[in-house]
């Protein structure tokens, strides 16, 4: 039975149909954000199942940044921003991966020794496609992933399979 404050939270989560185009059954978070106690809650969620097993906080640009931000806070560790390519000022690592149409590049400056635990977190997990070249630029880096927290899970897209991650935790599910 979820707390009254993460009941909250769920129902501020918006379902956008046919957002950013036709078929797509966009997840808005930002009604989530604007509530303070379903944003306490949804935190403190995200982190239950890892206190004490990671040194930084991973976030996937972009509302994977709002979320890691607040967790690494919480928690008094570091932030990692995981970027798409092109943004960051110094050498990076990279990461392609296959989206439904053509490929992405996230990246990540190497500013952590080798071992460091990593706390990956996104708003949403759909094919897992992201999570899954997240999880390869990290390992590749030398640290060891202690674990995925997700918002919100896409049900039937095989994201949970994709990604692998037997320390893969989402919140929300549909
Ligand atoms: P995927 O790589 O397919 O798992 O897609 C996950 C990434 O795309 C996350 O960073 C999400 O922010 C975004 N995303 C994919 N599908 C949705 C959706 N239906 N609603 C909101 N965000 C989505």
């Amino acid at each position: 039975q979820p707390s009254a404050p993460l009941a909250r939270a769920e129902s501020l989560i918006l379902e956008i149909p046919d957002y950013p185009s036709p078929g797509i059954l966009f997840r808005d978070i930002t009604p989530l954000l604007a509530d303070g106690d379903a944003l306490r809650a949804t935190v403190d969620a995200l982190l239950a199942p890892f206190a004490g097993t990671f040194d930084v906080v991973a976030g996937l640009e972009a509302r994977g940044f709002l979320l890691a931000s607040a967790a690494a806070y919480a928690s008094g560790t570091g932030l990692m921003p995981i970027r798409k390519s092109g943004k960051l000022p110094r050498p990076a690592a990279a990461m392609a991966y296959a989206l439904e149409y053509g490929t992405a590049e996230i990246e990540a400056h190497a500013d952590f020794p080798a071992g460091t635990r990593v706390l990956v977190i996104d708003d949403v997990l759909a094919t897992g496609g992201t999570l899954a070249a997240a999880r390869e630029l990290l390992t590749g880096l030398g640290y060891a992933i202690a674990g995925t927290a997700v918002l919100f899970e896409i049900d039937g897209l095989g994201g949970r399979e994709a990604l692998g991650d037997p320390a893969l935790h989402t919140v929300f599910s549909s």
